[in-house]
């Protein structure tokens, strides 16, 4: 199975708004909390760099599971999985498991055929409605080679070489 490349730019995208604000809402909240409630009520608060250093990290963490719910209610989507299921698994299976399981179990984004816009699935080589060729296919038996492969890794034909001289 190939691996799908990470680009740290368009999962970012994939976070939705509302997983935004409410993680901003969150990291607000908590330096409130502490600094108008929990501090003021300590008879011997820490001192000042722990009372700034506490609610960040507490209000980061918390932002940050809020825009990864957020991301994975959006992903499961794009990947054909049940969005409302897999927003609720993350959210209440403890330590984060249920985000470990989520991103070990995930489906590969499915792709559009440039050509004509089907749906289709990473694996394929052509599409399956206007045999678009998504990948390099070996001439003989049809299967995907890497553009640096000698040889078919599926029949062995050897590929018409770009830059290898034999
Ligand atoms: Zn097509
Ligand atoms: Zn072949």
């Amino acid at each position: 199975m190939e691996r799908e490349k990470f680009e740290i730019g368009r999962e970012i995208k994939v976070v939705p708004a509302w997983a935004v604000v409410t993680a901003i809402l969150l990291f607000a909240g908590i330096q409130f909390a502490f600094f108008r409630w929990l501090w003021p009520a300590e008879q011997h608060p820490p001192p000042l760099a722990l009372q700034v250093f506490f609610p960040v990290m507490v209000g980061s963490i918390l932002a940050f599971l809020a825009l990864l719910i957020g991301y994975v209610n959006r992903d499961a989507g794009r990947r054909g999985m049940n969005r409302t299921l897999w927003t609720l698994l993350v959210i209440f299976i403890p330590n984060a498991i249920g985000f470990i399981i989520y991103f070990l179990v995930r489906r590969p984004l499915r792709l559009q055929c440039p050509q004509c816009k089907a749906v289709v699935d990473p694996q394929v080589n052509f599409c399956p409605s206007c045999r678009f060729s998504f990948r390099q296919t070996c001439p003989q038996c049809k299967a995907a080679v890497d553009p640096g492969d000698r040889f078919c890794p599926k029949c062995g034909l050897e590929q018409k070489a770009e830059k290898v001289t034999s």
